[in-house]
């Protein structure tokens, strides 16, 4: 089953409903973050500043880990070297992202009816 938040990963053991609608399907969460995003009615489908700014925060690791291989050219890249580069790539954007997150400067959307 997939994530209801970023419909990217398998669900894993988290799940949350909206207690206004009391509905006795919860949305499967692949972690606590997801969950958080469906708490607070995000969603991710499309990217928002913070994966934007992890998309960024990204790009340099790309680069220098290609510059460490000594290749700018994707298509010479060994099989090894270019899983390699997703994952610097990955690991990069995961971390901007959980750091952005964690620094607990995104409000949460207004929920509907709140006054705030
Ligand atoms: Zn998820």
């Amino acid at each position: 089953m997939r994530c209801a938040a970023c419909r990217l990963r398998t669900a894993r053991g988290f799940g949350w409903f909206d207690p206004r609608s009391l509905t006795s399907q919860p949305l499967a969460a692949c972690s606590m973050r997801c969950m958080n995003a469906l708490c607070r009615r995000w969603g991710v489908v499309d990217p928002d500043e913070h994966e934007i700014a992890a998309i960024a925060a990204a790009s340099p690791m790309a680069g220098e880990y290609l510059e460490s291989i000594g290749k700018t050219d994707l298509a010479v890249l060994t099989e090894s070297e270019w899983l390699t580069l997703l994952e610097v790539i990955i690991t990069a954007y995961q971390d901007e992202l959980a750091r952005q997150l964690d620094a607990g400067q995104h409000a949460a959307p207004r929920l509907p009816g709140s006054r705030r």
